[in-house]
């Protein structure tokens, strides 16, 4: 396993606040106001506390990068990669209305009314309704537009980050066995599942699905009190986040003993639809014909109304960002751009399956991220063991 790289990530950061500031002034916007969340993180390292006190990183399109914090958490901002990278930290106190002071910022700095300002996308309604009441003059408009062509595009660093990742999501689905019995609950399965998340090298656990039987047929079904049965499939969907921030998303449909007849038949169909869906991912794919590519197979099947979700999603810092691998949507994918690949198909209150891989676009064609097989993947259906027998986090295989 590779080392993290933190310091070619770092120097990724550097570049960021400039080309952000050259996406600015393209757009003909004066200043970017971005608040806690990946887009602050990515921009300027630094990984802030949301809360109800304001923060916000200032980029004018002409001019220098300042960061306004809270009083109390000014040590942590000056230890942030912000710091290091030049960018002057003001504070305010707690008696002291924030945004008047973010307000009279923008207005020293040369925004006049009339302006535009870029205002985080997940800035909280609250602060963005009080910024335009302190300034009524300047029109707030979303910083997606600017900031999520720069994410999209990731560079070497942040790939290998993906990457990593990706191969340690891959070895908690190759010890799925250990867990996924008959006789448990999907709580208790996804409970172990977690602990081997952070095991292989996760700093935090994303997120864990454990559908099982009729659960499956529910796409974003998280876990149940539903004890796993013999010949139930269980749609498992798990990510992890790294200490750089970058983010892992892996499903595998498993079965306890031989699956149906028609949950097999429909499944090597969906099989097929992803391998062609991968196999289409080059720079000057179309977004949205990535996922008819995948859709078609499945409607030539005759299955085609069992496929009620997007077939992808943009990953990065954040485990769902652009691109949007959705029908209808133009985004010409590039070289550096990841994303999933997860067709899935449903059969309401009675089963379900997907299968879902990150792969990055390369100059060449594609990389995918998770290289677990494909097959729906039968565990035998024995019961689990008692639980004396059972250790708390099992030994690591040598997978
Ligand atoms: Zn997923
Ligand atoms: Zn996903």
């Amino acid at each position: 396993m590779v080392a993290v790289d933190t310091d070619t990530i770092t120097a990724d950061v550097a570049s960021r606040l400039d080309r952000a500031r050259a996406a600015a002034t393209a757009a003909g916007v004066a200043a970017l106001v971005i608040t806690p969340g990946t887009t602050l993180r990515y921009l300027a390292g630094y990984d802030a506390v949301l809360s109800e006190r304001l923060t916000a990183l200032v980029l004018p399109a002409a001019g220098d990068p300042w960061l306004l914090v809270p009083r109390l958490e000014r040590a942590a901002a000056a230890h942030s990669g912000a710091a290091g990278l030049g960018v002057e930290i003001r504070t305010w106190t707690e008696t002291q209305d924030a945004v008047a002071v973010l307000a009279a910022g923008l207005a020293a700095g040369g925004v006049r009314d009339g302006d535009r300002v870029a205002v985080d996308d997940r800035m909280w309604a609250e602060k963005s309704l009080r910024l335009g009441a302190a300034a009524p003059g300047v029109h707030q408009v979303a910083a997606g537009a600017l900031v999520d062509p720069l994410r999209m595009r990731k560079t070497a660093a942040e790939i290998e980050e993906l990457a990593r990742a990706g191969a340690a999501i891959d070895r908690v689905h190759a010890r799925m066995g250990e867990w996924l019995r008959v006789g448990r609950t999907e709580r208790e399965v996804a409970g172990d599942i977690a602990a081997a998340i952070l095991d292989e090298g996760h700093a935090a656990v994303d997120f864990v699905i454990v559908a099982s039987g009729p659960n499956s047929g529910s796409p974003h079904h998280h876990v149940s009190d539903r004890v796993v049965g013999v010949g139930d499939p269980v749609v498992v969907d798990i990510g992890g986040v790294l200490e750089s921030g970058y983010r892992s998303d892996c499903t595998r449909t498993y079965t306890l003993g031989p699956p149906s007849a028609e949950l097999a038949a429909v499944y090597a169909v969906l099989q097929r639809a992803q391998a062609v869906a991968v196999a289409a991912v080059a720079p000057g794919a179309v977004a949205g014909d990535l996922d008819e590519t995948a859709r078609a197979v499945l409607r030539d099947a005759g299955h085609g109304e069992l496929f009620t979700h997007r077939l992808g999603h943009g990953i990065g810092l954040d485990g769902h960002e652009p691109p949007w691998i959705v029908d209808g949507d133009r985004t010409v994918v590039e070289a550096g751009f990841a994303f999933s690949i997860e067709p899935g198909c449903y059969d309401e209150d009675r089963w379900g399956a997907r299968i879902e891989d990150i792969v990055v676009v390369t100059e060449q064609g594609v990389r995918p991220l998770n290289n677990r097989p494909h097959e729906l993947a039968e565990l035998p259906a024995r019961t689990s063991p008692p639980p004396a027998e059972r250790s708390p986090l099992p030994p690591r295989s040598s997978a």
